[in-house]
């Protein structure tokens, strides 16, 4: 085999173990980043975590509704069922108009470690899907996450599959939820409130919020 042909084989090789951990928020939102990763190449694997979501049974639903999508779709997940609900309060409390930052934190956070164990090329997340959440604050605490752990985060505005995604989940029958977890989430479309503007601050350090520094 001449140096040519090796250098080639060697990227295709490199390029195979690419192994990326998405943070699944629910197995509606999985669908369309999952295709468009495993188009780029990408090994994909899921992990389920979302202390946010309430009440119980409906995180159970959810959890319940991944669950399915793994077995029918023939795809890999990691579940790290252990519902903090406690710690996500905790981190909320007096702070709801910005609960959004804490959210994301804690999930992202146990999604660096988790990818960074596995030894896995880089970490993202499903929100990134989602036109409702803001992708700013995820990018920065995605970023910040990824100095911290030593792990890339891998930033992709999912957004432009979002009509795909919501096509193939009801093909699929899936399980669709009405609000995005929280009880705030839950009570703000019956009210018809709009989630208040997260800022752009990225939560550094395990403290969650009180140890925010400006980006
Ligand atoms: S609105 Fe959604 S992202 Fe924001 S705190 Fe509630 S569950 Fe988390």
């Amino acid at each position: 085999m001449d140096g040519r042909i090796l250098r080639q084989e060697v990227v295709k090789r490199t390029d195979m173990l690419k192994k990326v951990l998405v943070h699944i928020c629910c197995a509606p939102c999985f669908l369309y980043p999952r295709a468009a990763l495993l188009k780029e190449g990408y090994q994909v694997l899921g992990l389920f975590y979302n202390p946010n979501i309430q009440p119980y049974s409906e995180y159970q639903k959810r959890l319940q509704t991944v669950q399915e999508l793994e077995k029918t779709g023939g795809m890999r997940i990691i579940y790290r069922d252990s519902y903090d609900l406690d710690e996500f309060l905790r981190g909320v409390a007096f702070r709801e108009e910005k609960r959004c930052l804490h959210c994301y934190y804690m999930r992202l956070k146990e999604t660096a470690i988790v990818a960074r164990r596995g030894e896995f090329t880089c970490f993202t997340s499903t929100l990134l899907y989602s036109k409702y959440q803001d992708h700013e604050s995820i990018r920065r605490i995605g970023t910040s996450l990824a100095d911290k752990y030593g792990i890339p985060f891998l930033y992709r505005d999912f957004r432009s599959g979002w009509k795909e995604g919501i096509e193939r989940s009801k093909t699929l029958s899936l399980y669709r939820q009405g609000y995005c977890g929280c009880i705030y989430s839950e009570r703000d479309r019956y009210l018809g409130y709009k989630r208040p503007k997260q800022n752009k601050r990225i939560i550094t350090e395990d403290k969650g919020m009180e140890n925010e520094k400006t980006a």
